[in-house]
């Protein structure tokens, strides 16, 4: 489906979705770009990020490209450590503080695909994080077998995870686990012993929609309702967001 479609059928997600697809954009943009760099020239890379992101975001790369100075001055390197960019200590004028974070979040985006590689099958099994990234993942998709994948809502990878579990507090108790469903079959999944939840979706989502990040923000309003009703989402979803009101 594309997006447009989406948005028909959808107008109350318009926003949200149009930030889906710049951020998707970037992500692809920028995984072609990266083949043709030799793996230790981290300055090109941040290059490809920047002039993506001005193209991507109509943003004129002159008023971002101090941000390479910026990182480079700081020591950081996004490329080992793209988490790293999100304290980039950064002054404007022009921009919030909310709009620089949510900014440094787009641009280390594409650092934290770049740490994957195709056809990595490690699983959330032993930490209930991510095996690439160690980040929190709160969406999974359910496959064949019935067996659970976990998706990293950063570096996108995704592994095996419990059928039944709580990837927080291992929670395996299919009693203390409450499941609430959008009208798309989209699931929520409520551990009642930490407080959390997570998403999942079934094989008939993804062949609708053809991408879990996709489905993330499509059933943005199961969020709000699970939020209201006091449970925790512990990552943000792939445009940043992770209190949903
Ligand atoms: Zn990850
Ligand atoms: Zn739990």
């Amino acid at each position: 489906m594309k997006i447009e479609d989406i948005i028909k059928e959808k107008p109350h997600l318009q926003s949200p979705l149009e930030l889906y697809e710049k951020i998707k954009t970037l992500t692809d943009q920028c995984k072609k770009e990266k083949e043709r760099v030799k793996l230790d020239s981290y300055t090109e890379l941040i290059d490809i990020v920047l002039k993506n992101f001005s193209s991507v975001f109509q943003i004129p790369y002159e008023s971002i490209s101090f941000l390479k100075d910026e990182i480079l001055k700081s020591g950081k390197n996004p490329v080992k450590d793209p988490a790293s960019l999100w304290s980039l200590p950064i002054q404007s004028e022009e921009l919030s503080r909310e709009e620089i974070d949510r900014m440094l979040f787009i641009l280390s985006k594409p650092f934290f695909v770049f740490l994957r590689k195709e056809g990595q099958k490690a699983s959330f099994m032993d930490t209930g994080k991510c095996p690439i990234c160690g980040t929190d993942s709160s969406l999974s998709m359910i496959v064949e077998n019935n067996e659970r994948v976990m998706i990293c809502p950063l570096c996108e990878h995704g592994g095996s995870f419990f059928r039944i579990g709580c990837p927080y507090c291992f929670n395996k108790n299919s009693t203390r686990i409450e499941i609430l469903l959008d009208e798309e079959e989209i699931r929520a999944e409520l551990c009642l012993e930490c407080n959390t939840y997570i998403k999942s979706f079934k094989e008939e989502q993804y062949i609708k929609y053809k991408d879990p990040f996709l489905i993330d923000i499509i059933s943005l309003p199961l969020d709000i309702v699970v939020q209201k009703r006091g449970y925790i989402r512990r990552s943000s979803n792939i445009i940043g967001l992770r209190i949903i009101e």
